[in-house]
């Protein structure tokens, strides 16, 4: 399953939702590259500044993080991809890769301007959690629910790097919706709901799909 949506829509946390109920791994290249930063690999060093920029990492980065991801035994079932594909040249990969593969799309939908107020409010935690200091705050201020371990403001979500974001966005991964519209099985859902709503909107529609 591929969750799609604009940056701060909602992908990750659905995702995470989604993972828990099907039994099945998140893989976020978001996460994988945040992880290789704070190991200071070659792969985070190059990756580090574009995303501090808002802007995508080159293809061959990401693709070694997804395909080394997807070697785990976890993954032999299924997972479900947060933030990949983002970009024709990678759903071209991906397509290819898991040709023999069923893969259903799920697009979060919200509008720029929501996504404002979302990513002002995100706290994040290295273990993948995710929360908001409005809409999904954690039990105690400022640690994981999950992890007990101190939550970060993305550095990535100010304003003037959202707005690169959300550019970027539209000019290269919403055309891809199109293929998943015409050629695979795209599910909508409308993402300016409360999360439990959403998660439950994307539960009933996957019901019209065996999985
Ligand atoms: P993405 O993975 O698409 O960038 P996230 O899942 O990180 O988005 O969500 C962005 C922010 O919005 C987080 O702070 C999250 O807690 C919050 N959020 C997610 N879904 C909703 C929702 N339906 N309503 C309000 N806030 C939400
Ligand atoms: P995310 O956590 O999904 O919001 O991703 C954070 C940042 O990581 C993005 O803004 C990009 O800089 C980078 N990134 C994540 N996934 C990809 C991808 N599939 N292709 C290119 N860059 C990516």
């Amino acid at each position: 399953m591929i969750v799609f949506g604009p940056p701060g829509s909602g992908k990750g946390t659905q995702a995470k939702r989604l993972g828990e109920k099907f039994k099945l791994p998140v893989i976020s290249t978001g996460d994988l590259l945040r992880k290789e930063i704070e190991l200071k690999t070659e792969i985070g060093k190059k990756a580090q500044k574009l995303m501090s920029q808002g802007k995508y990492v080159p293809k061959e980065v990401v693709d070694i993080l997804l395909l080394n991801r997807l070697k785990k035994a976890d993954a032999r079932a299924g997972a479900i991809f947060d933030g990949y594909p983002r970009t024709m040249e990678q759903q071209e990969f991906l397509v290819k890769r898991l040709h023999n593969h069923k893969i259903l799309g799920v697009l979060v939908d919200v509008s720029d301007q929501e996504i404002n107020k979302r990513l002002g409010g995100r706290r994040a935690c290295i273990c993948g959690h995710i929360y908001h200091l409005k809409f999904n705050p954690p039990k105690k201020a400022g640690r994981c629910d999950v992890c007990g371990e101190k939550l970060f403001i993305r550095n990535d979500d100010k304003p003037e790097v959202i707005k690169q974001r959300l550019g970027i966005y539209h000019e290269q991964t919403e055309p891809l919706l199109e293929y998943w519209t015409n050629v695979k099985s795209l599910i909508r859902v409308d993402g300016e709901q409360k999360i439990e709503k959403v998660f439950k909107d994307i539960v009933k529609k996957l019901q019209n799909y065996k999985i």
